[in-house]
């Protein structure tokens, strides 16, 4: 099936892809639901706004973003050949900016006045808090009152940025705290407000939403090859948190003949609460308003997760991943947390590019292909830049010494 079918068969008018996705919520929720998904599917496909948003993407955030040929690091493992779509040079750091300027500019279509969003590490409240100054909307991010002690410069941000970081203090105070506040603020305010998901996830239409915002990065970056090479890659990668960098990334490349890997934190190991790897070791369920693949403790519910990097501990993972898994067209493969931080010091030491953690994952994988394959080509999102991982990094690993040799 080609790019552009897939794209108008997947979701289904009820949000599925396959049995996946769907729209599980309160009664009160439904309408705001409904008001979100006939605004997009109308003021998202106008001209307006298709141009209203190439202009931003060109004068704001600085898209397109290159692809780049890591020589250096690729002759350091034999003959295969790594490239790099280099979303860490996206404004503010990360991709996440490409499916906030698109909440923001529809709920500035809309003509609402303002946005918000949960947000556990503060990088989709960063991300959020520069549309809503772009586009002169009030923004409220809801945070535990334990991550806002551990994420400090993404809060400092955040507020100078304009928005309000409200503390949330209620139960264990981190993410699933701050989504429940969301939520009622939202239940609360939708004729004013509209609710910014941060990845592919949550119920019909955000999967939808955020993946159509996402999928510049995979067109850019196939196109850019093509100029570069000739030729298509053989292998194409990038980390899995919520999915969203990652589905932008495969969908362009859904009809070539190119290996799809989506690649999952494995953190300290295997054992459930050590890792996030949902697609790996989850099995199917419903959680915040979507069916999916998700990691569940004995009694069903949602399981403890953890990774070194902390926009990929996410307990479930987009409904489109799963899906594409059981169509047998995307594969997942994982990292650890020590893979991961030694590709974030390769790549910095040999290319000059201090990759997030996140991405880091991605690398890791990329590296351990490379040497395998011995030749062909890998192309990997390299979904944001480390500056935020430095002080982490530093405490725990220092600079790098122990990472310097292959
Ligand atoms: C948030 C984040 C991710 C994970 O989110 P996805 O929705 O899986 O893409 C990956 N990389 C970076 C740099 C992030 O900030």
């Amino acid at each position: 099936m080609d790019y552009s079918t897939y794209l108008k068969k997947y979701p289904t008018e009820d949000g599925r892809f396959g049995r996946f996705g769907g729209a599980y919520l309160p009664p009160q929720l439904v309408p705001a639901m409904e008001e979100i998904t006939q605004a997009y599917l109308t003021i998202c496909h106008s001209s307006q706004f298709i141009n209203e948003l190439r202009r931003i993407r060109r004068e704001f955030q600085g898209r397109p973003t290159p692809v780049y040929h890591c020589e250096n690091l690729s002759r350091k493992l034999g003959n295969c050949q790594i490239y790099l779509k280099r979303e860490d040079l996206n404004h503010s750091g990360a991709h996440k900016l490409n499916h906030c300027m698109g909440e923001g500019l529809l709920a500035k279509f809309m003509g609402k006045k303002r946005i918000i969003a949960e947000t556990g590490a503060g990088q989709h409240g960063v991300a959020l808090a520069t549309a809503a100054a772009f586009f002169g909307l009030e923004c409220t991010i809801y945070m535990g009152e334990v991550d806002i002690k551990k994420q400090a410069p993404n809060v400092a941000r955040m507020k100078i940025l304009g928005a309000n970081v409200v503390s949330v203090d209620k139960g264990a105070k981190t993410l699933k705290e701050a989504v429940d506040a969301a939520f009622e603020d939202y239940l609360e305010n939708y004729k004013e407000t509209i609710y910014c998901i941060g990845s592919v996830v949550g119920p019909h239409p955000f999967p939808m939403m955020v993946r159509d915002f996402q999928y510049v990065v995979g067109e850019e970056a196939r196109e850019q090859f093509k100029e570069m090479t000739g030729l298509l890659p053989d292998v194409i990668t990038a980390c899995v948190g919520g999915g969203s960098n990652s589905i932008g990334f495969f969908l362009p490349f859904i009809n070539d003949p190119v290996e799809i890997v989506g690649v999952e934190p494995l953190g300290r190991g295997k054992s459930l609460g050590d890792h996030a790897a949902s697609m790996s070791y989850g099995s199917e369920g419903i959680m915040h308003g979507f069916n999916s693949i998700m990691l569940k403790n004995p009694d069903g519910e949602p399981a403890p997760v953890y990774s070194i990097a902390s926009g990929l501990d996410y307990p479930s993972v987009g409904p489109e991943h799963a899906f594409l898994r059981e169509i047998g067209r995307v594969k997942y493969e994982t990292a650890t947390d020590l893979e991961a931080v030694d590709a974030f010091f390769k790549l910095s030491r040999y290319e000059g590019i201090i990759p997030a953690l996140e991405s880091s994952h991605a690398v890791a994988y990329a590296m351990k292909l490379a040497k395998k394959m011995g030749k062909g080509s890998v192309l990997v999102n390299l979904s944001g830049r480390g500056d935020k991982d430095l002080d982490y990094v530093i405490e725990h690993y220092g600079y790098g010494e122990k990472f310097k040799d292959f």
